[in-house]
């Protein structure tokens, strides 16, 4: 009998369940227009086709003042002045960790640095990204940022902003950092790569080094499931890269002992589900839990050290609530990637990652923000998956800024005591 492992982050990530959901919530108010497909998966996009979403690949094709849904893959700033030209009603599902990057480049650009771009060219993505500055240069491996540095030596004095497509691996961003360590004198690197991807794929590495043939599921056209193929295959001697079901051939997994699955980031559970039963009918498994994955791939991870304890700064009293990016304009957003944080301010942002020590929360600036994770689990009696989620908007007070690193650290705690006072 073959065991079978689900990888824990197989299917959709937040950014992905976010847009599916705002798409349904305005279809729900009648027929719209979509940028592009949704998400990379076929079913979707026709359950929402016939639900109402017209997809088009030009705003010039959005009829005066109709709705239309950006997806998560987001746009060059140029398509909201053309929506913006056609009185167009926009529903943004941009994932807020891409809105991130479009922040990032802006200000670099506006600061006069260069935008270098590492992903996919042709990615809509990165179309979108290379949108919201100017002269951006784009690669996809390494050596071509390193054969740009000879052909073009003047550029390795020229202030660099680097920033990658969030589905690009780990590994190339450690690669690209130390060539512009060696080659470059002013460049600067975010680490732009999406904490869903990043676990998906090391839970993917970790998952096809423990197993005997792995079943990646995802579409032929979504960057983040070729590059978890890939990733499987650099770790596993059989690996069946499937859009669905019908796609799957089981006879080629027959003689597995341990078999993962795991699946890209615009795979549905329904399709999961559906491939995990024909392999469940067509070859003997024993299936696992959830918590079995989740507790395996915590047995193969290294452990993470803890923060060090935070000096404690007196708090200021609570201001209200910031607004989400998907309320401001982009002069607004704009500011506030360039707005200085201080301690005792209070923040809001979405919650893009969880770990075992800490929950790292985007706050819409060019600062990664990091609540410790015993904020939300003190009495011992819950787990913090219990009490937020990767994609949840948090506000929280800043206790330490480190502009250095480009990092904030936070506490809801804080913010939580001085509300109540203030109720008081
Ligand atoms: S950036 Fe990450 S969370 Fe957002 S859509 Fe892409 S993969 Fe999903």
């Amino acid at each position: 009998m073959a065991k079978v492992i689900l990888a824990r982050s197989a299917g959709y990530c937040f950014g992905v369940e976010r847009s599916v959901k705002i798409a349904r919530e305005a279809l729900s108010a009648g027929p719209c227009f979509c940028l592009g497909e949704l998400i990379h998966n076929r079913d979707t996009v026709r359950e929402l086709a016939e639900a109402g979403l017209t997809v088009i690949d030009s705003p010039a094709l959005v009829p005066t003042g109709e709705r239309v849904v950006i997806r998560a893959h987001g746009v060059a700033a140029a398509v909201y002045d053309e929506l913006a030209a056609r009185s167009a009603n926009v529903i943004d599902a941009t994932c807020p960790l891409v809105r991130r990057i479009h922040r990032i480049v802006s200000r670099a650009s506006a600061d006069g640095r260069r935008v270098i771009v590492i992903g996919d060219a042709e990615h809509p993505e990165v179309l979108g990204i290379c949108g919201w500055c100017s002269g951006a240069v784009v690669f996809s491996e390494p050596s071509e940022l390193e054969g740009w540095l000879s052909e073009h030596a003047e550029c390795a004095q020229l202030p660099l902003t680097v920033v990658f497509q969030t589905t690009q691996i780990r590994e190339k961003r450690i690669q690209i950092e130390k060539i512009l360590k060696k080659r470059c004198t002013n460049a600067e690197v975010f680490d732009t790569i999406c904490g869903a991807t990043a676990d998906r794929q090391g839970e993917a590495i970790a998952l096809s080094e423990l197993c005997d043939a792995m079943v990646v599921i995802g579409g032929a056209h979504s960057a983040n499931s070729i590059h978890l193929a890939q990733l499987c295959r650099e770790h596993c001697g059989k690996v069946a890269f499937v859009a669905d079901a019908a796609s799957l051939d089981c006879s080629g997994l027959a003689d597995a002992g341990v078999i993962g699955i795991t699946a890209g980031a615009s795979v549905p559970p329904r399709i999961i589900k559906e491939v995990v039963k024909k392999m469940s009918d067509e070859i003997i498994i024993e299936e696992t839990t959830a918590e079995d994955v989740a507790a395996t791939v915590a047995e193969e991870a290294a452990p993470v050290e803890a923060e060090p304890a935070v000096q404690e700064e007196p708090a200021a009293p609570a201001e209200p609530a910031a607004k989400p990016d998907s309320e401001k304009t982009f002069d607004e957003l704009l500011e506030d990637s360039i707005r200085t944080i201080n301690n005792g301010d209070t923040v809001s942002g979405y919650v893009v990652s969880i770990t075992a020590t800490e929950v790292t929360v985007d706050l819409g600036t060019k600062h990664s923000g990091y609540i410790p994770v015993t904020e939300f689990t003190d009495d011992g009696a819950l787990k913090v998956e219990d009490v937020i989620h990767v994609g949840d908007l948090v506000e929280a007070c800043v206790v330490r800024v480190n502009d250095v690193e480009g990092t904030v650290m936070l506490s809801k705690k804080r913010l939580d005591s001085v509300k109540s006072w203030n109720d008081v």
